[in-house]
């Protein structure tokens, strides 16, 4: 056995296994031989994990207003190009509820950093009928970015399940070159933390591909990941945005979606139990993107539940794909995409992360 092959098998026999300089080995392969071992080698990770099953998340872009700047963000407070919404209430509560009645097993409010009462009272209106609208094990989850401990304890007591917040980079320093000064990575840090304490289910995740990014660097990422034990992981390439400070970076797009699938394997591969999305903007590198993702580790994937109106609004990053579709249409491809690669939809199932099952009796926390 060589020492790639070695690195799998050790990596294969349990969570944990190997340290970052051994885990940027397997980001950093390049050899076509070497890259399908490893996607090959996750792949039965997840099989053992999870089976051969993706679980859909229904995507509520509930608003793209947001107070931060990110540099490589197209929903930055500075982008004067984009058109901010807001979903009234009762529309978002609507969108979830169809989610839940679609047989997907959760939903996840998204939208740019908002820090007020105002805001934060709105959105426990909305977990709170959500709640009432919905199954007792339909999972709420919160993508809102940083917020105070206080903020987060409202909203779970409102009955929110999960929350999402991307670290984008382990590496303080890598994070303040592609953020103005005023954003603080420690604060984020802390906020995961809040999170865990509070009894979410915590996903976190970082961009791969930020110019000056080693491979080490990542490995470094998905050690972290195990650091701060995140139940879900929701990671994706750096696309530049032509809105954004950041638009002139390099971006090879064959190169971005190869790293990418590494990078989930050898996610899936270090952290066994996790839920691990495929992202949408895989789907902007190549058509099958997501798919090829599922293969290389990934068990959930987030179709489009927002009204289609507010959809080419909600742009990270160019190129989402989807903007047309209603959810229906949405909902039919993502099956069809899901039975072609051999696996099934767990519908009706909120995909609990088995790690988070795991230190919590198997259940949901009660809040
Ligand atoms: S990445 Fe998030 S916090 Fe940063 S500008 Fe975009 S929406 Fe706002």
């Amino acid at each position: 056995m060589n020492s790639f092959d070695n690195l799998l098998a050790r990596a294969a026999a349990g969570r944990g296994a190997l340290r970052p300089e051994e885990l940027a080995v397997l980001v950093a392969a390049r050899d076509p031989a070497e890259r399908k071992a490893l996607r090959e080698a996750a792949y039965a990770v997840k099989l053992r994990a999870t089976g051969p099953r993706a679980f859909l998340r229904g995507l509520v872009e509930i608003g793209n207003a947001c107070a931060k700047n990110c540099l490589y963000c197209g929903l930055r407070r500075d982008n004067a190009a984009t058109h901010r919404y807001m979903i009234p209430e009762a529309d978002v509560v609507r969108m979830a509820r169809s989610a839940f009645e679609m047989g997907y097993g959760s939903a996840v409010l998204q939208s740019g950093e908002i820090e007020s009462e105002e805001n934060t009272a709105r959105i426990e209106r909305i977990v709170r009928a959500i709640r009432a609208a919905t199954a007792p094990d339909f999972a709420i989850v919160l993508s809102l970015g940083e917020q105070t401990r206080e903020v987060y304890a409202r909203w779970r007591d409102a009955g929110a399940d999960r929350y999402l917040l991307r670290i984008e980079t382990s590496n303080p320093e890598l994070y303040a070159s592609i953020h103005p000064a005023d954003h603080s990575w420690k604060r984020r840090r802390g906020c995961l933390s809040d999170l865990a304490s509070l009894g979410y289910q915590v996903g976190t995740g970082v961009m791969f591909g930020i110019p000056g990014q080693t491979a080490l660097d990542i490995a470094r990422d998905i050690d972290f990941f195990r650091e701060v034990d995140a139940d879900m992981i929701g990671m994706g390439p750096f696309v530049p945005n032509p809105e954004t400070p950041m638009a002139g970076a390099p971006f090879d797009k064959t190169e971005a979606l190869e790293l990418a699938l590494d990078v989930i394997a050898a996610t899936r591969l270090h952290l066994h139990d996790c839920n691990i999305a495929a992202a949408t903007a895989l789907q902007v590198l190549a058509p099958d993107g997501r798919e090829r993702a599922l293969l290389a580790g990934a068990n959930v994937m987030m179709p489009n539940a927002t009204d289609r109106q507010y959809r080419a609004d909600y742009q990270l990053y160019k190129g989402k794909p989807c903007l047309d579709e209603t959810s229906g249409q949405c909902r039919g491809c993502l099956s069809a995409r899901i039975a072609r690669i051999g696996e099934t939809v767990a519908w009706n199932d909120p995909g609990t992360p088995p790690h988070y099952a795991a230190k919590h009796g198997g259940g949901r926390a009660e809040p």
